[in-house]
C-alpha cells in the first residue's frame, strides 16, 4: 500500500485542518495557501481516484456530490459565484494525487490557478 494522501491524513485527524463541511462521501477544508479571498478544497473521502478524469469515469455520482458541495459552500462563503478548478496532472500544477476541487470565490485574483 502506498502512503495515505495528505487529505486522507486530514480526514483522519492526523494533520490539523478544520473540516468546514462534510457530506456522506466528501468533505471540505480551507486551502493552506489561498489563491483567492475564498479558497476551499472539496475532496472525496476515498483516495481511490487520483484526478477528476478517473473520478468521472469511476463514480460520476460522487463527482456530482463534490460539485454540489462546492456550490453550497460558495453560497455560504463566497456570495454564490465561484470558479471550480481541478488541476489534472503534474504539468497542470497538480501536487496532491487524491482528486480534489478548488473552489475559488470572493473576487477574482491572478495567481497560481490563473
Ligand atoms: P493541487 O496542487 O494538487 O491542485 O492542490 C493541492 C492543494 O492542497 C494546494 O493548493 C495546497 O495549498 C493544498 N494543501 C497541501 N497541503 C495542505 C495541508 O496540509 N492543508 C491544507 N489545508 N491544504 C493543503
Amino acid at each position: 500500500m502506498s502512503e495515505p494522501s495528505v487529505f486522507t491524513r486530514i480526514l483522519r485527524g492526523e494533520i490539523p485542518s478544520e473540516i468546514v463541511a462534510e457530506t456522506d462521501n466528501a468533505f471540505a477544508i480551507r486551502d493552506i495557501a489561498p489563491q483567492a479571498p475564498v479558497h476551499l478544497l472539496v475532496i472525496p473521502k476515498t483516495e481511490k481516484y487520483r484526478d477528476v478524469v478517473e473520478l468521472a469515469a469511476g463514480d460520476p455520482a460522487l463527482l456530482a456530490e463534490v460539485v454540489g458541495l462546492a456550490n453550497s459552500l460558495a453560497a455560504e462563503h463566497a456570495g454564490g459565484d465561484f470558479r471550480l478548478v481541478f488541476n489534472t496532472g503534474p504539468d497542470a500544477g497538480q501536487t496532491v494525487f487524491h482528486v480534489h476541487a478548488h473552489v475559488l470565490g470572493g473576487g477574482l485574483t491572478e495567481g497560481r490557478l490563473g
